[in-house]
């Protein structure tokens, strides 16, 4: 399988960001780029096969838009080009939203530069101080929609399997990016869109602005990517994700008792209990093949994890009944733990690695330690041993500091006095 992740380093919040800031657009990208695939490792997910970025494949995005205006579909106005969404009879047809009924309830303010209210960027001028590159319009860059077609294009070829985004891109990104494909190669861009829910607090959206949102990175370090994932699939990824503590917990006391029946299995199989007591299997076995072909229905159904993480729930039901009712136990409790790690492989809700101290509190934990040795080396009249304690953490990037509350430890930034 092949697996793409775009990355836009180039669009108008980094611009602006950076325009405030002063630090440069790529440094922003760079270091959220960064960030985002640390939280991928620590939920334990895959990553991508490829996460191109989009600065990338500024040519491709060029050629796309001269080939755009070659059939028709779109024009340059004043060094900014549009697609022409009038060009596209079907445009509209994934959000259901017909270019008439938008005509009429345009709340999107016609530009004298464009035909058509809803025709969008597929190159933007730059202006002074943005970033830029070459092309027939002048400089400029790619829009964001224009990206998504290029490079889903040079890495998966003309069709798309599975296209995935939250909801809040069907329309307009989700629907500009078909209408561009389809307008330029004049075939079916993607199979099948899978688009989920958004993040909610009581039913209200997650926004920074409302102050009910959590950073990521700050959950993960309280519940562990195990139990983060189970809090996920054990919801409908096309459904609303409402977040909350009780729902965090509730999770990690289900996962716990998928561990703690692989645990207990394990330890009794180690030791020798239960016989073979493979008649008494037989009916274990069977219910086993039934709770396996449910699992593989529900996935093949729209990704039903919900389903897939009831039906290990259910084995281990199933699995506990057995052991307590037959005395020879052994290899159908051997079969149901097979079965259980097997069904959790996409899944990863046992996947104990992830559960490792968080980094933020380990480091917290370690540096503390550190920091009482030097003090009682120091104590000992041991004074090189604690200098040199204090110099190989610098040379780690880690900077302590004896103020009159006794030592601190900073995070060495560049500058900083010795
Ligand atoms: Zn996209």
């Amino acid at each position: 399988m092949l697996h793409i992740q775009n990355v836009t380093d180039v669009d108008d919040k980094l611009i602006d960001r950076s325009l405030q800031t002063g630090e440069s657009v790529e440094e922003i990208a760079g270091r959220f780029t960064e960030a985002y695939f640390d939280l991928l490792r620590r939920l334990r997910a895959e990553p991508p096969t490829h996460s191109p970025r989009a600065t990338e494949h500024i040519e491709g995005m060029v050629a796309l838009v001269e080939r755009l205006i070659d059939v028709g579909a779109a024009y340059a106005s004043d060094g900014d080009v549009y697609f022409r969404v009038r060009s596209v009879p079907a445009y509209g047809a994934l959000s259901g939203r017909r270019l008439d009924d938008q005509e009429a309830g345009a709340r999107v303010e016609a530009s004298e530069k464009k035909e058509h209210a809803l025709d969008f960027t597929l190159w933007k001028a730059a202006k002074p101080g943005e970033p830029r590159w070459p092309s027939p319009w002048g400089e400029g860059r790619p829009g964001w929609h224009t990206e998504c077609v290029v490079l889903a294009r040079a890495y998966l070829g003309e069709e798309v399997d599975l296209h995935a985004g939250g909801n809040d891109l069907i329309f307009p990104h989700h629907e500009n990016e078909i209408a561009q494909a389809e307008a330029a190669y004049g075939r079916p861009f993607v199979r099948f869109w899978l688009h989920n829910g958004m993040l909610t607090v009581r039913g209200e959206e997650m926004h920074k602005s409302a102050g009910n949102f959590s950073y990521a990175v700050d959950v993960l370090d309280r519940f562990g990517g195990p139990v983060v994932r189970y809090f996920y699939l054990a919801r409908h990824y096309r459904k609303p994700l409402d977040y909350s503590e009780e729902g965090l917990n509730e999770a990690a006391a289900a996962r716990k008792r998928l561990l703690t029946f692989a645990a207990d299995a394990e330890a009794a199989l180690r030791a020798g209990g239960g016989g073979g007591g493979d008649d008494a299997a037989g009916g274990l076995r069977l219910e086993l093949e039934r709770l396996h072909e449910r699992y593989v229905e529900a996935l093949d159904d729209d990704f039903n994890t919900v389903e897939a993480v009831a039906v290990l729930q259910d084995l281990v039901s199933a699995a506990n009944r057995f052991r307590a009712r037959e005395a020879e136990w052994g290899a159908g409790i051997r079969e149901a733990l097979t079965l259980l790690r097997r069904l959790d492989g996409p899944l990863g809700l046992l996947d104990e690695e992830g559960d490792e101290a968080p980094s933020g509190a380990l480091e917290e934990g370690l540096l503390a330690l550190l920091i009482d040795l030097r003090l009682k080396l120091r104590e000992a009249a041991a004074y090189e041993l604690a200098d040199e304690l204090r110099d190989r953490l610098a040379a780690l990037g880690i900077v302590l500091k004896d103020t009159a509350d006794g030592t601190i430890w900073l995070r060495d930034v560049g500058e900083h006095e010795s």
